[in-house]
């Protein structure tokens, strides 16, 4: 039992006794906040000793019948000492320890019932993510993700009867978004009066916010961070002034047993006493820190500064802006560098320690897997986040400072005596430019062949529903098309599209419409609109043989030739350019993108709009511990040029494309797509973070009208709004859902990432029928792969047109039945294609002679592309042409070849 505390009135002023009589003339002030933390005093426990510090009552039983202790699950003194103290410094009536801060989570979402909604941030804790999902699929809880920064997006969601609990961060971590607490409880309150407010306070600490004062109902901390402060225990606390709330509480930790040990009992009080020094010195270093970023031009998050969004409601809600902030260099290696070069801030997750921990968490938590999925997009690759410690702030400043000149970020400018500030990407640029004679092309003359890579996609989730503004997530997939330009030299153009009814042609570079279009400066972007007058001088002059028949060869050639004037009228190089892929044109794989990449790439090289990254040298390759992956990664600004032209290739080819398929395209992975048009944040949010994953892709060969099936829907929805309303609902749970559990499989395991994938998938495929857009062969194809002993998952995918369907293949599926399932596939007449999806994008084979391959050896295996192992010791000399082998190889040799090159260069 825990000992009595005033639950009736919120304990706003906080009721610790003074420690002198109360004097009848002059009356005392309430304890700041800071005197509280450092005085553990519990008038109802006295200790018969007057022991100055806690004692740990290391005991699981107490003798004797009807005592206030009997055994430790149910209570413990020292725990009721912690409680008792934190309760007070959190405004609370009532405060419970438990083993961790995910347990604090737990118990408290055992006060759901199946049915119950919950409407729960967007940028949670993984954990948090991680526990909601469960509770969804096996507890039958609808889960909302919403962005809680902004108030009026949750509004909508808020049902007067359905919605049990709201659940909410702020600030997030790590990029310090701010959710205006008292106005969503407030919203909250009036719209669903049973609806419990639960804030996750871990990154304030109750020193620094109360959400209790704001009208939460539930808050809980991972004491593991600033209440502990020296990650040396984990535990979380639960507080509340609701003693019906308690009760339930109560009765779940004495049910479940996660109650926090005597012993970390003793510690987390411990360490709770020194918080408020703490956090006053770790937070006034980190304003420092955050103002020296900003002066330098960094874009930094840090509620404490000026322009932070949100900061005005910060202010309103908590006491002082913690001490996590992130800032972005606008470069990842340069990220790198710097983490890597500090010596006092240690590489580290978590956060709330004395001591200061850098991280990127783009890299540290994704360095173990696929160096190009690591590149995907979302957070900022090159975000860094700080958090600081208690250090003497000099000493951190001038640690960063240090690790910010040696990784080159900023440098000491003579003029103005101080250091500035290096433009990102100056010093790679300034080596590119050393190393053009690498791909060196002056007029006509090209010495140099590219070659260049790109995958297609499968849309994983929410096709269909996306038309009617749910998130689908696509994801790219390791059948990919190649592009090849080689040097030609004789004032020609030509070109070979293999999978285009094996379209060839030929052209006179001066014959060109270079008339037609104004030449585009070598930093221009191409406008919005495509240029109407340059179209039509290529259709009715290079193109003007081709017959109505050539339909998609001439749309292919137009996009090259429209590239090709635009971006070379400088150059005018002399080339041929070879298309071959892997991935079947026309079946709603995103074939197309992927041309569009390769050409537009190929074309960025040859006017040096795209530039290479330098090679590294041995000695900061060596210091550079935290990841040797993303050394010859692409940088990001040449990525998004060759996406931008991609999407003007795709324009061409499709009038008004989406612009995924070609985002997918160049940067591998998965992302979020959503329709502009109905009221919620339209555009494209990459998911990064998860190996790729193996997926059968099978080709029902069955065509279908997409635009029918599309119309389809549509009418079904006006005929019954309520049903489709609800189907799409339901896929949106599921793209919501893939969406976190996709982003938080590096910490949660992939084991758990395929369980719930494959659950998904099944649900995603349901709700596709009941839309009525799948078709018998699918059909056949999923039943085939769920029958036993395969047990797999299958949904269709795209929109229906291309008639395929995706199989996700957990990574123990033995090579047996996989032999087994593909003839079974293919004795159906379909077209089975074993691929794997999330895997890279944009790829370029390093033109160095030290990347080329001249042997086996030089193989990377964390940069194979696609997966597949080399079938044949292909060994090629690196002064070998590689268009020879390119126009020969078989389909089924293409990506092994292709990959025994040498080194590819991924974004
Ligand atoms: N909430 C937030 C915001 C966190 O950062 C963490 C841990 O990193 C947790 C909850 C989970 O806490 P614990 O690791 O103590 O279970």
């Amino acid at each position: 039992m825990s000992p009595t505390i005033d639950t009736k009135t919120p304990a706003v002023h906080h009721d610790l006794p003074t420690p002198d009589p109360e004097s009848p003339t002059r009356t005392r002030q309430p304890y700041k906040l800071s005197t509280l933390c450092v005085a553990v005093e519990n008038p109802s426990m006295k200790d018969q000793y007057g022991s100055s510090s806690v004692p740990i009552y290391q005991s699981a039983t107490f003798k004797g019948v009807g005592n206030e202790y009997d055994y430790s699950r149910s209570g413990n003194p020292t725990r009721s000492h912690l409680e008792h103290h934190i309760a007070k410094i959190s405004s609370a009536a009532r405060a419970f320890a438990v083993s961790s801060g995910m347990a604090a989570l737990d118990v408290i979402l055992r006060l759901l019932r199946p049915g119950d909604e919950i409407i729960a941030g967007d940028d949670l804790y993984g954990g948090t993510n991680r526990l909601l999902t469960f509770i969804r699929t096996h507890v039958g809880v609808t889960v909302h993700h919403v962005d809680t920064t902004d108030p009026n997006a949750v509004i909508p969601f808020i049902h007067p009867t359905k919605t049990a609990m709201v659940l909410l961060e702020s600030p997030t971590n790590p990029l310090l978004k701010i959710a205006d607490l008292a106005l969503i409880s407030k919203e909250v309150k009036e719209r669903a009066p049973n609806a419990i407010v639960v804030v996750d306070n871990t990154m304030m600490s109750p020193y620094l916010q109360r959400p209790l004062e704001h009208g939460a109902d539930i808050v809980y901390d991972s004491a593991t961070k600033y209440l502990s402060g020296h990650h040396d225990l984990m535990a979380g606390m639960i507080t509340c002034n609701r003693d019906d709330l308690a009760k339930q509480i109560a009765f779940t930790i004495n049910s479940v047993g996660n109650a926090l040990t005597p012993i970390d009992c003793f510690l987390l009080l411990r360490g709770v006493k020194t918080m408020a020094v703490r956090m006053d010195r770790q937070q006034a270093t980190s304003q420092l820190v955050a103002t020296y970023l900003h002066s330098l031009g960094f874009k930094v998050h840090y509620p404490g500064l000026p322009d932070h969004p949100g900061r005005e409601i910060h202010q309103r809600i908590s006491d002082g802006n913690g001490a996590v902030l992130s800032f972005e260099t606008g470069d990842k290696e340069l990220s790198e560098k710097i983490v890597g070069s500090t010596r006092l801030w240690g590489i580290s997750v978590s956060f709330g320690c004395v001591n200061s921990l850098i991280s990127m968490p783009c890299v540290m938590s994704h360095a173990s897997i696929d160096p190009a999925i690591r590149a995907a997009r979302g957070l900022p690759e090159d975000l860094i986040r700080l958090c600081v410690g208690i250090e003497d702030s000099s000493d951190l400043l001038d640690d960063l400072e240090h690790a910010l000149v040696d990784a080159g970020a900023i440098a000491l400018s003579a003029q103005q005596n101080k250091y500035v500030r290096v433009p990102p990407g100056h010093a790679a640029l300034n080596k590119a430019v050393e190393q053009l004679a690498i791909g060196s092309s002056n007029s006509r003359g090209v010495e140099h062949e590219w070659f260049v890579s790109a995958p297609g996609k499968v849309i994983l989730f929410g096709e269909h529903a996306v038309v009617h503004g749910v998130t689908a997530i696509a994801a790219s997939v390791d059948l990919r098309c190649y592009g090849l330009t080689s040097p030609r030299n004789d004032g020609k153009l030509s070109a070979h599209f293999n999978d285009i009814n094996d379209f060839q042609a030929e052209w006179d570079i001066e014959s060109l419409p270079w008339g037609a279009s104004a030449p585009l400066g070598h930093h221009e972007r191409h406008p919005e609109d495509l240029d109407q007058q340059l179209i039509e001088a290529i259709h009715s002059g290079p193109l003007r043989e081709l017959g109505p028949d050539k339909d998609q060869a001439r749309n292919a050639a137009l996009a090259f030739l429209y590239m090709y004037i635009k971006l070379t009228s400088a150059e005018r190089p002399s080339v041929h350019f070879d298309v071959r892929a892997t991935l079947p044109v026309g079946a709603g794989l995103g074939s197309s993108a992927s041309f569009s990449t390769c050409a537009a790439t190929a074309l960025l090289l040859l006017s040096h709009r795209v530039t290479l990254p330098s090679i590294p040298s041995p000695i900061s390759a060596e210091h550079l511990h935290l990841s040797h992956h993303g050394r010859h990664a692409l940088e990001k600004h040449n990525a998004e040029e060759a996406n931008h032209w991609a999407f003007i290739a795709e324009k061409i080819l499709h009038g008004n494309p989406s612009g995924v398929d070609n985002s997918v395209a160049v940067f591998g992975g998965a992302l979020t797509y959503n329709r502009p048009g109905f009221g919620k944040p339209s555009g494209m949010e990459s998911i990064q973070g998860f190996g790729s994953l193996r997926f059968l892709l099978t080709n029902s060969k069955v065509p279908r009208d997409t635009k029918k099936l599309v119309a389809g829907v549509g009418l079904m929805k006006q005929e019954q709004p309520e049903v489709v309303g609800s189907i799409l609902d339901s896929i949106e749970n599921i793209s919501a859902q893939a969406k976190r559990s996709l982003a938080d499989s590096t910490e949660f395991g992939r084991e758990n990432l395929l369980r719930d994938l494959s659950v998904m998938i099944s649900e995603n495929h349901k709700h596709l029928v009941s839309l009525g857009v799948s078709h018998p062969s699918l059909e056949v194809i999923r039943e085939k792969t769920a029958a036993p002993p395969y047990n797999l998952s299958t949904k269709l995918t795209g929109a229906g047109g291309g008639g395929c369907a995706v199989t996700l293949i957990p990574d123990d599926f033995s090579d047996t039945s996989m032999k087994d399932l593909l003839s079974e596939l293919t004795e159906c007449g379909f077209d089975p294609y074993l691929t794997s999806v999330g895997g890279s994008g944009l790829g370029i084979l390093s033109p160095y002679p030290e990347h080329r391959n001249t042997s086996a050896k030089d193989i990377h295996p964390g940069q194979v592309t696609p997966p597949e192992t080399p079938d044949e010791a292909n060994t090629t000399d690196p002064g070998d042409s590689i268009k020879a082998s390119f126009e020969t190889k078989s389909l089924s040799e293409l990506t092994g070849w292709a990959q025994n090159l040498g080194k590819w260069l991924y974004v």
